[in-house]
This record gives C-alpha cells, structure tokens and sequence, in this order.
C-alpha cells in the first residue's frame, strides 16, 4: 500500500476543470469521464473528488463514498446502454497495473469481456 504517495494527479486537474475530459456524469462527491485510451468501446471512469491515492488508501470513514461509487457506475453504465452487461475495475498498486494514484473504478463495456483477464 506504499505504492502511491499523497498528492495531486492529473485527475485533481480534471475535478478542477483545469484541463479538459469528456465528462458523462458529476454530482458533489465523485465524476465520471471517458478513459483517454479505451480499452472497450465504452470505457469510463468513476473518480472521487477527494484525493484517495489507491483502493488500499481507504479507511471506514470513506465506506459510504465507496458504496456511492459502485451505484454510479451502475448508473451511468445503465445511461450509456450497457444493457447485455458491463466490467467494474479497480487496479491497486503496482501488480494491480494501477498507473494513476486518485482511486478510480473502471467501467468497460460495449463488447464480450473475457475471464480471467490478462
Ligand atoms: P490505472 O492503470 O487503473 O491507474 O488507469 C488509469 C487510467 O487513466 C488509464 O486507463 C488511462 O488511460 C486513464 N487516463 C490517464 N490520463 C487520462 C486523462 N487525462 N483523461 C482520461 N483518462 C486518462
């Protein structure tokens, strides 16, 4: 878990609106915006607006953020018509392939996924 240091990344730039995303849903606590290289036909991600640096950064005091997360990509998945289904994911540290320290969920959809992944 001492794989990601505190402090901004380019996603607090996003929040911020300092530099541009294609964002598809906002609400206080989180955003939700388009990965910049998709790996599905629709790929977006779900981002809390404070800094969590990864998954293993969260305490019980974020559970409730945690739960709100998950509903919205429920939501947006549902709003961007990925009715036949849908892949939530969450890399964490270094064997998790995590590349960015802002904890993220992962929506990939618009085709057959594969299990187990690579
Ligand atoms: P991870 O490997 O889980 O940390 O995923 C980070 C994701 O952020 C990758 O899928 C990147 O393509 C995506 N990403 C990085 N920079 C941007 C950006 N400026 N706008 C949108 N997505 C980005």
């Amino acid at each position: 878990a001492s794989e990601c240091t505190q402090g901004p990344t380019i996603f607090s730039k996003i929040i911020s609106k300092e530099i541009p995303a294609k964002i598809i849903y906002e609400d206080d606590d989180c955003l939700a915006f388009r990965d910049i290289n998709p790996q599905a036909p629709i790929h977006f991600l779900v981002v809390p607006k404070i800094v969590i640096p990864m998954l293993d950064s969260a305490t019980s005091e974020n559970e409730k953020l945690l739960g709100h997360l998950m509903l919205v990509c429920s939501r947006v998945a549902q709003k961007e018509g990925l009715t036949s289904g849908y892949r939530v994911v969450v890399n964490n540290g270094r064997d998790g392939a995590q590349s960015v320290c802002h904890l993220h969920l992962h929506v990939l959809g618009g085709r057959q996924m594969q299990w187990p992944p690579g």
